[in-house]
């Protein structure tokens, strides 16, 4: 998540950082719709966006991000990512947190566009502080009420985001599964629905919280790697790209092309140039 701007210091490094990623999106950008005009683009793709905060002041910054995806018309529900249309490029809207700007803020937006949603949320956090956040939200921020997420309308879907927004990967095994199969029976018996997707707090997770998300019935989980759907490739871990109210125009147009999946390639290019170094 990234830190509401009200809250946080200005960050020079921060800003410079942020106009790099910038610009290689552009250069990415370009080079895929060259690669388009080039080969043609038959496989289906997808970006997923996750949210956090949408704080009362950045209420109509949202609405002009959605505007931009209903006016596109690839707004997708989220179940659709395993079955993307040859042909197209769709979009998957998700909230961390559950957090109570999501229900004043966006689900109005999203309900007023006809835009389909998920919310993942932390079910022994219901109507509380989120700890979690603090240093990022703003400090009036709270969890949704356990009244809140039950009477969200049909187009929001519900997952779990665990029960405490721990690091599963830093929990014992004992501790990491009552976290995922506990989260998703208080949410079905809050809901009275079932409930099959899951996103990892923090985005971290392991060969062994997958398994066990699997053990639990979960359909589909959800990471924070920057990672474009591709028809025929994405499987049962499935990567998103982060969103937030206060991005830039060009920065969220480029988001939701996919200009940003470029991060997890840098991630092994720079792993292998660290390997380099470190056999020498
Ligand atoms: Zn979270």
């Amino acid at each position: 998540m990234s830190v509401t701007p009200e809250i946080a210091k200005p960050s020079i490094a921060r800003f410079v950082i942020r106009t790099i990623k910038l610009g290689i999106s552009i250069l990415y950008f370009i080079w895929n719709r060259f690669c388009r005009m080039l080969f043609g683009n038959s496989v289906g793709t997808c970006v997923v966006l996750y949210y956090h905060s949408i704080p009362i002041q950045y209420r109509t910054r949202f609405e002009e991000q959605m505007r931009l995806i209903a006016a596109q018309k690839t707004a997708i529900d989220i179940t659709r990512v395993g079955d993307l249309p040859s042909n197209t490029h769709s979009v998957v809207i998700t909230f961390d947190d559950a957090l109570q700007s999501f229900a004043e803020n966006a689900v109005p937006v999203l309900v007023r566009l006809k835009i389909p949603a998920t919310v993942f949320a932390v079910t022994d956090a219901l109507g509380s502080k989120p700890g979690w956040g603090e240093g990022y939200y703003s400090p009036n921020e709270r969890v949704m009420s356990p009244e809140q997420l039950s009477n969200l309308p049909d187009s929001i879907k519900v997952g779990s985001h665990t029960l405490n927004h721990p690091n599963l990967t830093a929990l014992s095994q004992e501790s990491a599964g009552e976290e995922i199969n506990l989260s998703r029976e208080k949410l079905e018996a809050l809901l009275h629905r079932p409930v099959n997707l899951f996103s990892f707090p923090h985005g971290a997770f392991n060969d062994f919280t997958v398994q066990q998300c699997k053990k639990a019935g979960y359909e589909l989980v959800f990471t924070t790697e920057p990672v474009l759907v591709s028809a025929g490739k994405n499987g049962f871990v499935v990567g998103r790209v982060p969103a937030d109210p206060w991005d830039w125009r060009t920065e969220f147009y480029l988001k939701v092309s996919g200009a940003y999946c470029w991060q997890p390639f840098a991630q092994v290019v720079m792993r292998k140039v660290r390997a380099l170094f470190i056999t020498k």
